[in-house]
């Protein structure tokens, strides 16, 4: 790969954090030893929650949480068409529907929509946090309490962000983040769920490692001796390694650096880009009156009708500077997957599909330079300019 290469987003990785691996290496367990409960911990720490339970991918920690609130067939999960595919993946593979609700301005699952959709299968909401910005969780509370639902937060994008200045990761009932290297901190691969429920915290461990129980106090039969484990609901190997979770514990450490640097380079953007907003050409991503985003993306939406170049050419012309561009995302609804499962087509969610028809991701990393960053102003500035 070429060292100026710019991507949409990107990992950092420094000595302390290889070191903090290398001694995992050394000592006597890969996996299932120390480490782990030491990242879920620190983890559950910085969230403000009561318990972390920490899972080999965004996606895992997405299928535990629907496992875990014993989601079954014809059961109805409220969800946001703007996000990555695992966000309702999850509900299929509990054989459960997934029922979209569109989203409002800002890209979040907008509360009035999902009253519109709520009936008596309706089991849970899944909100998405996104790109780092948290989700309208007051509002949704509200619904959630009156209508006996439970709360799923899909936090992939948003560790590191806050909510009426709580940080994210202990507001709903579950609450799901990804270590993947795009996201604010990375273990490889991995992720965690996040609750302040002992109940749901003991059924997310079992499940996590096949649905088997080492602790004699939750045995159903009699222990018969020190080998003795008992396997009480089917569960898989969603279990993440010491090797991952030392990535783990370094990466939190700086998760703060993070966050401020990302702030800060969205904050060079936006007074960059301003000029656009003005001449309503774009609109810029901002932070909600109550929260802070943690900035893993830069969602630029651009009105195409009023500049010269069309998405895919801007695409093209950034890639031959070297520069890759991404965009957050496909409504779920329109993938062929879904489409063709559920019958859905363009149009059936207004909102969602024209957010992602204007939208590209700017490059936003911890690790992006002064240089960069004035090379990606520059270049944008002068398609936005051409009309
Ligand atoms: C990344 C992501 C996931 C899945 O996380 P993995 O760790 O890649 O499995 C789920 N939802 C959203 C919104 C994501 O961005």
């Amino acid at each position: 790969m070429k060292s100026d290469k710019i991507s949409y987003s990107k990992q950092t990785i420094e000595n302390d954090d290889i070191k903090r691996v290398i001694e995992v290496l050394k000592s006597p367990y890969l996996t299932q030893g120390p480490t782990v409960k030491e990242f879920e911990d620190k983890l559950s720490k910085i969230t403000e929650s009561k318990y972390a339970v920490a899972v080999n991918s965004g996606t895992a920690a997405l299928h535990l949480a629907c496992l875990a609130i014993n989601l079954k067939e014809h059961d109805q999960v409220i969800t946001s068409p703007l996000s990555f595919a695992a966000t309702s993946n999850c509900i299929l593979y509990c054989n459960a529907v997934p029922v979209f609700a569109d989203v409002d301005e800002s890209g979040l699952l907008s509360p009035k929509e999902v009253l519109k959709k709520i009936n008596n299968k309706t089991k849970a909401v899944i909100t998405v946090d996104y790109g780092g910005l948290p989700s309208h969780i007051n509002d949704l509370k509200k619904i959630c309490r009156k209508y006996n639902l439970i709360l799923i937060e899909d936090a992939a994008h948003s560790l590191g962000a806050s909510y009426c200045n709580k940080p994210v990761g202990s507001l709903a009932d579950l609450i799901c983040f990804s270590f993947h290297p795009v996201k604010s901190i990375t273990t490889g691969e991995g992720g965690a769920i996040t609750t302040n429920s002992y109940r749901l915290k003991k059924i997310l461990k079992k499940l996590r490692s096949h649905g088997i129980t080492k602790d004699k106090n939750d045995f159903i039969n009699i222990r018969q001796g020190p080998w003795y484990y008992e396997m009480q609901d089917l569960g898989y190997n969603y279990r993440i390694s010491d090797i991952q979770s030392a990535l783990g514990v370094s990466q939190l450490n700086k998760l703060n650096n993070f966050i401020t640097k990302r702030r800060e380079i969205a904050q060079i953007y936006n007074l960059n880009l301003k000029k656009f907003e003005n001449k309503e050409i774009v609109i810029l991503p901002k932070d909600n009156h109550n929260s802070k985003s943690s900035w893993h993306l830069y969602p630029l939406r651009i009105n195409f009708n009023k500049i010269k170049y069309s998405k895919k050419q801007i695409f093209d012309i950034f890639l031959k500077n070297n520069i890759q561009l991404q965009v957050h995302y496909l409504p779920i609804h329109l993938h062929p997957y879904y489409a063709k499962r559920f019958g859905y087509k363009i149009g059936d969610f207004n909102k969602s599909e024209t957010f992602s028809n204007m939208e590209i991701s700017l490059p936003l990393y911890p690790t992006l330079t002064k240089h960069q960053i004035k090379k990606v102003i520059k270049l944008i500035s002068r398609l936005l300019d051409e009309n």
